[in-house]
């Protein structure tokens, strides 16, 4: 699957796919399949795929379903999350784990009855309260969650993966998720209330979580699953104007056009952000350049998004709405996905990163550039 030639023949093969889960139920068929062609383990934690592969995968995955790709991004960011703060006993047992293709996700976010952790001094330590938009709800095999400390000489926030047995004691609420869109990534509320747990599920230190550049970094990954669904409407939209007989319009041209040259502007943002990212592990210097162009990426392909979903359906018309039409889910989707943390001060922390520089025309070269 990680050779070009592998990766061609699980793109043919996906495009084919027929979608035949319910939308407002995981999608078990849809991750079937993916099992089926190992894309749950394509980037192990021994492996070193580059990071445009993993983009291209998400992005690909996102075309054809929006919600799986929702929770895909999770997954391949507990597999990141597992590279870096992992001790070697708990590489090899989530290494097995991902090999085995168990599903990992990622549940941070949290209302006001946010979880804690409180150790109990007998090596066990108990969570208490909930997280909110929790991506594959009970189909996550090893939900990775944050929770705050208390009563511990430890402060901050606890990263901890729930073995199977423990995140089977995970009660879920459906009642928290009736969105627009996304119905498939049944993004529950989960209750920990009295779940115990021991030092071996705890992952990294206190504050792992926030550190840069992972943190913002990763910020590409779901960008590239939601311009998966623009890609997803500007396909449809073509497809759907040439059935009709509107092409030769100069105005139908030229919103074709436009959405064509957005998404492609997408693909190019997507793959100087992969080559950035992988030129940042290897040196960790480059964490602000990549935080801040991350953030750029998510913002541009937020826009580009936006606008393309715009232009098909002025090219489309009402029929863009209609239930028959792949447009009128795509758009409640992308729209509920567009949807990610703090947009406004991703752009003035881009704001302030560029006032900090001095050469603003080499700001973004890679390092062989
Ligand atoms: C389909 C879907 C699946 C998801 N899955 C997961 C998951 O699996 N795990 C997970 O952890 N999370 C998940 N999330 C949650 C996601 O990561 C975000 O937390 C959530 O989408 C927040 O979106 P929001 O628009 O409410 O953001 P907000 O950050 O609340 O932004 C809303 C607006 O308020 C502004 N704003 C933000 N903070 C302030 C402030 N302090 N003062 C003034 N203005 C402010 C923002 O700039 C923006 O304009 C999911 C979300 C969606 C939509």
């Amino acid at each position: 699957m990680t050779t070009r030639n592998g990766m061609s023949q699980f793109f043919t093969s996906l495009s084919a796919f027929i979608n035949s889960d319910a939308e407002d139920h995981f999608p078990l068929k849809f991750f079937t399949f993916l099992r089926d062609h190992d894309v749950l383990k394509f980037n192990l934690p021994a492996k070193n795929i580059r990071t445009i592969l993993i983009l291209n995968l998400l992005r690909e995955v996102g075309r054809k379903h929006l919600s799986g790709g929702r929770i895909l991004e999770g997954h391949f960011n507990v597999v990141q999350l597992i590279k870096a703060f992992a001790s070697s006993v708990q590489l090899s047992r989530w290494s097995e784990d991902l090999a085995e293709q168990k599903l990992f996700g990622v549940w941070n976010t949290q209302g006001t009855d946010g979880v804690e952790i409180t150790d109990q001094g007998n090596g066990t330590f108990r969570l208490t309260g909930c997280k909110t938009f929790c991506s594959g709800a009970d189909f996550i095999d090893r939900p990775l969650i944050t929770a705050q400390w208390t009563d511990s000489p430890r402060k901050g926030w606890q990263m901890i993966i729930l073995s199977g047995e423990k995140a089977r004691l995970v009660k879920s609420d459906p009642e928290f998720w009736h969105p627009l869109g996304m119905k498939g990534s049944v993004s529950y509320r989960m209750n920990f209330t009295g779940i115990l747990i021991s030092g071996e599920d705890l992952l990294g230190q206190p504050g792992d979580y926030y550190r840069q550049p992972l943190f913002s970094g990763g910020a590409i990954r779901f960008a590239a699953v939601q311009l998966g669904g623009a890609e997803a409407i500007l396909t449809e939209a073509q497809r759907v104007l040439k059935l009709s007989n509107r092409t030769g319009h100069p105005f139908q041209q030229s919103r074709i056009a436009e959405m064509t040259f957005l998404v492609e502007t997408g693909r190019l943002w997507l793959t100087k952000a992969g080559s950035l990212a992988d030129d940042s592990f290897v040196n960790d210097s480059g964490s602000a350049k990549l935080v801040a162009y991350a953030n750029m990426t998510r913002t541009v392909i937020e826009r580009i998004c936006l606008k393309v979903m715009q232009l098909a359906e002025k090219s489309i018309g009402s029929q863009a709405f209609m239930q028959v039409s792949p447009l009128e889910q795509l758009h409640r989707d992308l729209t509920t996905y567009l949807r990610q943390p703090g947009p406004d001060a991703v752009l003035t922390s881009i704001g302030a990163y560029a006032f900090d520089q001095t050469d603003m025309i080499n700001l973004w070269n890679l390092k062989d550039e």
